[in-house]
């Protein structure tokens, strides 16, 4: 029988049954970033989401259009990209911190506005931005009546790639394996560089080499039961929770609430802060790499 949990590809009648079934939503995020020669550039969003594909269908629930674009450029991530990436051509889809944040807002308006009770937001990126992630679910959440809860998938990756606790790291044995457990045409491993070749390659993890996609499997294995556990701590939050006043938020008290709660405190964000060392300014990741002033 056909099993969609993809919201974009489901009928009407399909997503009533699932929402009626498991009120529950999955936002994915991540985005096109160099991840190696051997991986296709959008490993993050496409891991994020074909792991939240898996939970929705183990555990129930409906996975929103996953949004491909996400930090970059600028701050912290201006200093990686100069040492791991280099001066070729990236093919980042790139937008600055706030306004990443700022769309996640209009994100959980959109899924509370439609009666919800519980959502996942999940970021297959990574660097300090899952820090703010949870730092804004936690600023927002008071205004709305759906529970919301954000990760790095990494945190649902445990036991991890070796039983320690390795569940992170970037296009390396971890997420070269995940991809190609999850989007096996999207993994080419004759693609590897020569070991000895000059670094860096595209961004790609040292022990890549290493990667398993059987290991893979079990990892999105283990971050799918991870991911059903927390959404059912989620929907038994709320069902807890006294909601009989709840009213859909529109968007000039998401305007509001971004000009109140957020804004004054955007600079504190580990995303918003300035490099502690610039790259050096001939290199194609100097222009963006300080925060602007905003207005
Ligand atoms: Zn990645």
């Amino acid at each position: 029988m056909r099993k969609e949990v993809r919201w974009e590809r489901m009928f009407p009648d399909e997503l009533e049954a699932a929402f009626d079934a498991c009120p529950a939503v999955y936002f994915t995020y991540g985005l096109c970033e160099p991840h190696g020669p051997q991986n296709t550039v959008g490993l993050d969003a496409l891991k994020a989401h074909a792991i939240a594909c898996r939970a929705a269908e183990t555990h129930g629930g409906i996975v929103a259009p996953p949004d491909y674009w996400h930090i970059h450029e600028h701050g912290m991530y201006a200093n990686w990209a100069y040492r791991s990436v280099g001066e070729v051509r990236s093919w980042l889809t790139a937008m600055p911190a706030w306004q990443h944040f700022k769309n996640i807002c209009y994100h959980v308006r959109a899924a509370d506005a439609l009666g919800f009770h519980a959502a996942i937001f999940l970021t297959g990126h990574y660097g300090p931005n899952w820090q703010d992630l949870k730092t804004l679910l936690s600023l927002i959440q008071p205004h709305f009546a759906m529970r919301l809860y954000g990760l790095p998938d990494f945190e649902a990756n445990t036991p991890g790639f070796d039983g320690q606790g390795n569940g992170g790291d970037h296009a390396g044995r971890v997420e070269t394996s995940l991809l190609w457990a999850l989007e096996p045409d999207c993994v080419d491993m004759s693609r590897m560089p020569e070991t000895d070749t000059e670094e860096p390659h595209f961004a790609m993890g040292a022990n890549a080499f290493e990667s398993d996609r059987r290991i893979g499997e079990r990892m999105v294995n283990d971050e799918v039961a991870w991911l059903g556990q927390k959404m059912q701590e989620l929907l038994a939050a709320y069902a807890e929770a006294d909601i009989s006043d709840r009213q859909p938020v529109t968007f000039e008290e998401v305007e509001r609430i971004w000009a109140e709660t957020v804004s004054p405190t955007l600079k504190t964000f580990e995303t918003m802060k300035d490099p502690d060392e610039s790259p050096p300014e001939d290199s194609q990741w100097f222009q963006q790499c300080k925060i602007p002033e905003l207005p």
